[in-house]
Order: structure tokens, then sequence, then C-alpha cells
């Protein structure tokens, strides 16, 4: 009921007098709807390991470091960049320092001069850390069959290998849910965090 003479608003109800509440459903229904409500709580919890939540965890914030050796380089960037996004994997920001960086996108020819640089590069890097080799150059020296090059297999382990010259975006971006994938799978994660293997 409203007070005389107010114009309705919320304020001037008086709770006490307002009609009471008649549910238009059957009652069975809401009895059902109650009972699923109160269902087993284990129907409504996440289980999970702790290697799970670490592989998670490191999956979703690759740390790339800003690292780029010929054309391969480029496309590298555009992954990058707003078209693709690497954002949306967690991978988006690239590290000035080996030292803060767990990912090296190995993106162009490794040439004689440049392996043991690459090598003591990733040697900077802390544990864990992981390597993609992109294009067909850094994979098994390419088009160029010379003395120069030197495939990156023989200088760094691998972990994802990208085909083409060059790749395009798209495909980096797939060798990069492939090393999600192989993150995630990794077992015994905690035992290691903790040097206990
Ligand atoms: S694979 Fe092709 S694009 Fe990549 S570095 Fe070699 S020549 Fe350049």
């Amino acid at each position: 009921m409203l007070l005389q003479g107010c114009a309705p608003s919320w304020d001037n109800f008086i709770v006490a007098d307002l009609e009471k509440f008649e549910i238009s459903q059957p009652p069975e229904l809401f009895e059902r709807m109650d009972q699923e409500f109160g269902a087993p709580l284990h129907e409504g919890i996440i289980t999970t390991t702790l290697d799970s939540a670490l592989n998670w965890a490191r999956k979703n914030s690759l740390w790339p470091m800003t690292f780029g050796l010929a054309c391969c380089a480029i496309e590298m960037m555009s992954m990058m960049a707003s078209r693709y996004d690497a954002a949306r994997f967690g991978a988006e920001v690239f590290r000035g320092s080996p030292r803060q960086s767990d990912l090296m996108i190995i993106a162009g020819r490794v040439s004689n001069k440049m392996a043991p640089v690459i090598r003591h590069l990733y040697r900077q890097m802390p544990e864990p850390k992981w390597v993609i080799s992109m294009g067909a150059c850094a994979t098994s020296t390419g088009v160029f069959s010379n003395y120069a090059l030197v495939p990156v297999n023989q200088v760094i382990p691998i972990d994802v290998y990208v085909p083409g010259c060059p790749p395009r975006p798209e495909q980096l971006i797939y060798s990069l849910m492939l090393l999600q994938q192989k993150i995630q799978d990794e077992r015994g994660t905690l035992r290691k965090t903790l040097n206990l293997d």
C-alpha cells in the first residue's frame, strides 16, 4: 500500500502492508530447483594438481627475448602487433634481457659467427626456458647451402620447429600454442622447481 498523497516510490512503501508474494508455478517445481541447488559439493569443485597449476601459470606467461636474426624477425614482430595480438597467449612482453626471458625465438639465419652468441644468451636465460626455431634457415640453413651457416639445433636445444620461408605470423602463433601444450603436459614440475629430483 502507498502512503496517501505521495507519488509512488520505493521509499514510501510500507513493507508490512504489501500483499503476500505468491508463486505462480506449481510448488513441486521450486522444490526440485531447491534440491538441485543443494546438490552434492563435489559437482561444483574443480580439482587439480600443483603440477598442473604451475604448468598453467607458466604456459600463459611466456616472455620472449627481443631477438631477431634476419627476415623472419619481421613476421615475428607482426605477431606481436595488434592484428595478430600475441597478448591473447600471455606472450606479448618481449624482454630486452635474457635474464628476464623464458622463450627464445630463433627468427632467421644462424651464422657461425652468431652461434656462440646465441649459446651465450641461451645460457643466461633462467630455467625453465624454451626455444622456437622459426623458419627454414634457422632449422636447416634453408636455401643457403654454404659454410657460413649452421642449423640452430647444433647450438642449443629446440622445443618447436616452424617450417616456411618465411613462416606466417599464424604459424608462429600455432607454434606458441604447441609449446603451451608441451608445457602443460610436463610432469614433475613441482619436484623440479623445489630441486627434489
Ligand atoms: S627462412 Fe626465409 S624469411 Fe626466414 S630468414 Fe630464411 S630466407 Fe629469411
